[in-house]
């Protein structure tokens, strides 16, 4: 098992070292709008994390009720304030104000989610400073089990601009003969039972099979599904079947794999932003 939550710990001790021993201040100031209640949940985790990290974390909270112009005016303020480095977009956003939208205005050296075109960008040009936090997850996950990427099969199920594109991405940066399926692929297991290192991101339960994958090769579930349990509750599970386990010669799990990974490239980004 690949351990997102033992490889987060560590990034975030790292970071704390990094931090103290710059002698400066690193902060991250946060946009949340409105009450969405797992967004309000993601922002106290966050706050956790950020102090773990010796992060300050800074939240900036607008009224459910704000307008795109309310939001955007925030973000282009925050831009021009030397003192902010790192910002960040909780979502959602309050129905019919279009998050990329808002997303695209972060100056592209504040934007530590990656979530600015520009970055994305970025990636393709290979400058690797500020990576969506989730494919940046995915290849240090993928790169912790010591397998050597130039050359290697992989194979990526799921295409989003946020997740699965630049996953994808990177991995050819790291020289590796890359296939991206989406929903429209046709035998999709065909392709990944060829292949080293398989990457779930199509937010599909249990999508990714036993006989998907090849004796040994390198497992990363990036899905977070909400299902019922046998008991009747409500449970998270990934894109892979648990049963994959035992064919993979490395695997994540969900949860504890790639979403507290997730959390620590955030701040990592963050401290490339404010360090650089
Ligand atoms: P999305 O809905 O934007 O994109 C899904 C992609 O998967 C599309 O390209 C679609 O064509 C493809 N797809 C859908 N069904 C498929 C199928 N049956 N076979 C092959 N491809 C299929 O989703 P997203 O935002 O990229 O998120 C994907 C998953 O990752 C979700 O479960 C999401 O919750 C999770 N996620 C996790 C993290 C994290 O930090 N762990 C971060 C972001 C997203």
């Amino acid at each position: 098992m690949i351990d997102g939550k033992a490889l987060g710990a560590l990034v975030r001790a790292t970071l704390r070292t990094r931090i103290a021993q710059s002698g400066r201040k690193v902060r991250l100031d946060a946009v949340l709008v409105g009450n969405d209640r797992s967004a309000a949940i993601y922002a106290q985790n966050q706050a956790k994390n950020c102090a773990e990290a010796g992060i300050e974390y800074h939240l900036h909270t607008l009224p459910a009720a704000s307008g795109y112009d309310e939001i955007a005016g925030r973000i282009l303020l925050m831009n021009t304030e030397d003192s902010i480095r790192a910002i960040m977009l909780h979502v959602p956003l309050p129905a019919g104000i279009d998050a990329e939208r808002v997303q695209s205005l972060i100056a592209p050296e504040k934007d530590v989610e990656g979530v600015n075109p520009a970055n994305i960008g970025n990636v393709v040009y290979g400058r690797r400073s500020l990576v969506p936090c989730t494919a940046l997850a995915a290849l240090e996950m993928i790169e912790s089990t010591g397998i050597t990427l130039r050359g290697a099969r992989c194979v990526v199920v799921g295409a989003s601009n946020i997740v699965g594109k630049p996953i994808a991405v990177l991995l050819m940066r790291s020289e590796a003969t890359v296939i991206s399926a989406n929903k429209f692929t046709a035998n999709i297991s065909s392709l990944t039972r060829e292949a080293d290192v398989v990457i779930a991101a199509a937010g599909v339960a249990a999508l990714v099979k036993p006989d998907w994958i090849r004796p040994g090769a390198v497992v990363i579930d990036v899905g977070i599904n909400r299902v019922t349990g046998a008991d009747g509750k409500g449970v998270t599970v990934g894109d892979v079947d648990p049963a994959v386990a035992e064919v993979a010669g490395w695997m994540s799990p969900v949860p504890g794999g790639v979403g507290p990974m997730t959390v620590a490239m955030l701040l990592r980004n963050v401290a490339e932003a404010a360090l650089r």
